[in-house]
């Protein structure tokens, strides 16, 4: 059997769903194809998000959990930032997931479930589509003129071209989604140090209705810890965590792979583009690709549907997807990689520090520092409110920040 599209899109997580949406807006005939039984579960994900990200992609406000309140612990520090409106959010995974493909589909985009991807079809080198396997486990080619891999971490067309190998460098995360009674749902955590998260973070992301996500997360090769073992005792043995999560239970149980080696170098070849964590697309900063799946699955499904109504599916026409994305995210995607090279190596000692620096900034300016915004402005800011940093191993490390900041954007911008 074979069928014949103009988009097919492998993967249908958040960067899949925005691709054949926006794919199949412009017009084209767009399948999407998912491995699993159900869009949005299981879940891999801890969903923190910014709202005004969730605003700017038409998401329902029913669909995430603002938090005005966020917490940084070290072993020897707390720091507090309190917002007067709604800054961060957690994100309902599924709601969102079904809301997107809920849109790709009444774009007129086509989506099949427990539909796997196997082998890659290419002409004299072009890839040209792909071999399924069916939810009766029937064997299918399906044909297309753009192929977009937004499979997610193991970027499963990509590494069965020349465009890739797996991913060296990543995140390995573990979840309890717990039903917490005597959590505020206003507090946000992130917590850093050997004895919890080491080379990592823990955090717990409230998300409405009781329930709240705790998790751990722990960067491989950098370290040879399994976040698993430490979820127990975040929850219990920190003190400001256990009288929260006091009555508290897991109903859900979530472990994921985030790849943490900065974007890579081609995002597309003849009739191929990579989205979302396919690309690496997300930010390394805090393991945060949400927003960033969506925004690169949208940018792949309209240059996709754009080559097709010129007629030129070549990766000298696709190439139009790595200017755009790198003039929009390029920059602060190798900021945030920089900074999260560095502070995964952070010892205790180091941790504290930093968080001695973090409190002497404003709200806005720690949100903006987390969400990855760097601006000539924020930089001044930090070191405006830390002037013993001009003395320190920090300023070098801000002007690095700022010679980055500085330079244009990409080569090539349109
Ligand atoms: C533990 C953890 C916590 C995280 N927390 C956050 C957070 O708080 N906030 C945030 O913004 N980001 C977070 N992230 C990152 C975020 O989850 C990802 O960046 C995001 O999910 C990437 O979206 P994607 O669509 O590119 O890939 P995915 O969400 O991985 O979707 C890929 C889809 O492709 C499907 N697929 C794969 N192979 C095939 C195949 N062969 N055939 C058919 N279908 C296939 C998969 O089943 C999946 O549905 C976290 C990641 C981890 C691991």
């Amino acid at each position: 059997m074979s069928d014949k599209y103009q988009v097919l899109v492998v993967g249908g997580g958040p960067a899949g769903l925005a691709a054949g949406e926006a794919a199949a807006r412009q017009g084209a005939r767009t399948l999407i194809l998912e491995r699993q039984n159900e869009i949005g579960y299981p879940i891999h994900t801890s969903g923190g998000t910014w709202v005004k990200d969730m605003q700017a992609l038409n998401i329902p406000a029913h669909l995430y959990h603002p938090v005005r309140n966020i917490f940084f612990l070290s072993p020897h520090r707390e720091v507090n930032f309190q917002y007067t409106t709604d800054v961060c959010c957690v994100v309902d995974i599924r709601g969102l997931y079904q809301h997107l493909a809920a849109r790709a589909v009444a774009a007129g985009a086509e989506l099949r479930v427990r539909h796997t991807v196997e082998q890659v079809l290419t002409e004299q080198g072009r890839i040209t589509g792909v071999t399924a396997k069916t939810h009766v486990s029937e064997r299918i080619n399906v044909q297309a003129d753009v192929t977009i891999d937004a499979s997610g971490f193991s970027r499963h067309i990509g590494v069965r071209t020349e465009m890739g190998q797996a991913f060296h460098r990543y995140g390995f995360g573990a979840e309890y989604d717990m039903y917490a009674p005597n959590y505020p749902q206003d507090e946000l955590f992130l917590i850093m140090g050997s004895a919890y998260a080491p080379n990592g973070y823990a955090w717990a992301f409230p998300r409405g209705n009781g329930r709240v996500r705790l998790g751990v997360g722990v960067i491989h090769p950098d370290s040879e810890n399994d976040a698993r073992s430490y979820l127990d005792s975040v929850m219990r043995d920190i003190p400001q965590l256990a009288t929260r999560f006091k009555g508290a239970s897991p109903l859900e149980y979530h472990t994921g792979l985030f790849p943490s080696e900065g974007v890579v170098d081609n995002f597309t070849r003849d009739g191929l583009i990579l989205a979302g964590d396919a690309g690496g697309h997300g930010s390394t900063l805090v393991g945060e690709g949400i927003r960033f799946a969506i925004y690169s699955g949208q940018m792949a499904g309209d240059v996709a549907a754009d080559a097709i109504k010129r007629g030129d599916t070549s990766v000298g026409q696709l190439r139009t997807f790595d200017r755009r994305w790198r003039t929009r995210f390029g920059r602060d995607m190798d900021i945030s990689y920089m900074i999260n090279k560095r502070i995964a190596a952070y010892t205790d000692a180091q941790w504290d520090s930093g968080l001695d620096l973090l409190k002497r900034l404003t709200p806005m300016q720690a949100a903006q520092l987390l969400r990855g915004d760097y601006s000539a402005s924020l930089v001044m800011g930090i070191l405006a409110r830390n002037p013993s940093l001009v003395a320190s191993g920090g300023k070098r490390f801000l002007d690095l920040m700022l010679e980055r900041i500085n330079k244009p954007a990409a080569a090539g911008v349109e």
